[in-house]
């Protein structure tokens, strides 16, 4: 009898699961919404003009082991990105430590909360969220509660501040910093500060998963408005989690920030040593060659300026793609309100057609994306937003 006769198979991951049929089909029209990567307006993968001009500053670097709190110079140039102009930020209140982007931030983040005895018992997430806040703090031990986020194509405010009321100081919340996903639909200022205030008052923990700094409005700072204003006007503890994965095109380098705002420098120095020590016992050193490019791109006036322009390039592009889509369906008079299309922000825009209707357009049209309905606005171009835009027609009529 083998060892693991009770082993049970886990299902792939869904939307890895979508990129897998994608390519495996022959078709020359075939379409991939599915997986949120960028993709330029040829359909495919851009490798950033500044990401190009740090590896060329950064030329041959070796191959040795980084601390095993990450690359200084990166981990002070992306936790000012964040945080900048802050308070906390000037005070040095800030722990930080390299994690294997984004995913890894929150990684770091939940045993970090455990070993630092943080007494948080629970994690709220939205509902939907991505598909990975669910799976990744409950293997982490914590309880997860879902509170619902989505009604009719825009944020549900109500229930969410609703579903919040009902969690306190033992509990930590997911908060996406900006471009929701997979609803694209984010609160509004005014409705941030009332979840702020909540927070507060309740006295739960913020966790931002930041994903999407600059990539979601163009803007570094316009896209880091929420954390800030918790951090700097609330004056709250909070972690920060930073990926650069979409913002510099590095997906593969797997480049991310954990970080904690406290109430001192001594805390941060605590928070800092129990960081260091998570990241020991799961993954020893972080990767070395992505963590020296996002920190060239940072650190190097030039290089950091046409950062900017390639956030403004991928952003726009996606808004343009937004635009495209709606007037498309508009012209083709697809029976339906698509407004929400144009209303959502990010890299994804969610539909709202049905998992059958998703299900008709894979099979029919060669268009894949999420059974969720969402779809990554990046996988659209001039060459192919007519031919979606027609098939999204034929499912829903
Ligand atoms: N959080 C959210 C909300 C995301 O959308 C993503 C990327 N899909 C991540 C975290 C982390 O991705 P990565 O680990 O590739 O940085």
């Amino acid at each position: 009898n083998s060892l693991f006769h009770n082993a049970e198979f886990v299902p792939p991951d869904a939307i890895f699961d979508v990129t897998r049929r994608y390519l495996a089909d022959s078709n020359r029209d075939k379409v991939n919404l599915g997986q949120g990567t960028y993709r330029d307006e040829n359909g495919q993968p851009w490798v950033l003009p500044s990401v190009r001009m740090a590896k060329e500053e950064i030329g041959d670097c070796g191959h040795e082991y980084l601390p095993i709190a990450g690359l200084k110079s990166f981990r002070d140039e992306a936790v000012r990105l964040a945080l900048r102009g802050t308070e906390a930020h000037e005070d040095g209140r800030v722990a930080t430590c390299q994690a294997l982007s984004g995913t890894g931030a929150l990684l770091l983040a939940g045993l970090a909360l455990k070993k630092a005895d943080a007494r948080i018992t629970t994690v709220y997430i939205t509902e939907p969220t991505w598909s990975n806040h669910h799976l990744l703090f409950s293997s982490l031990g914590f309880q997860v509660v879902s509170v619902p986020y989505y009604k009719d194509g825009a944020f549900d405010f109500e229930s969410y501040m609703n579903g919040l009321r009902e969690a306190d100081s033992t509990s930590a919340v997911v908060l996406h910093a900006c471009a929701h996903n997979p609803t694209g639909c984010d609160p509004s200022r005014d409705q941030w500060k009332q979840i702020g205030k909540l927070v507060q008052e309740k006295g739960i923990f913020p966790i931002f998963d930041s994903a999407y700094l600059g990539f979601n409005s163009g803007s570094v700072d316009e896209d880091a408005w929420a954390i800030r204003f918790f951090v700097d006007v609330l004056k709250l503890e909070a972690s920060i989690c930073l990926s650069f994965a979409k913002s510099m095109g590095l997906y593969g380098e797997r480049i991310g920030l954990v970080s904690f705002v406290t109430r001192s420098a001594e805390t941060a120095r605590i928070m800092s040593s129990i960081l260091e020590n998570v990241q020991r016992a799961t993954v020893s050193n972080p990767p070395a060659y992505g963590a020296r490019i996002a920190a060239t791109v940072l650190s190097t006036p030039a290089i950091a300026e046409q950062w900017s322009k390639d956030l403004i390039t991928m952003s726009g592009r996606i808004k343009s793609m937004r635009h495209k889509l709606f007037n498309e369906l508009m012209s083709l008079q697809t029976p339906g309100d698509w407004s929400h299309l144009i209303n959502q922000t990010g890299m994804f825009g969610y539909t709202g057609i049905s998992p059958s209707q998703v299900a008709y357009l894979e099979k029919k049209h060669h268009v894949y994306m999420a059974d969720t309905s969402r779809i990554s606005i990046a996988g659209l171009n001039e060459s192919n937003v007519t031919y979606f835009a027609r098939a999204l027609d034929d499912a829903v009529r």
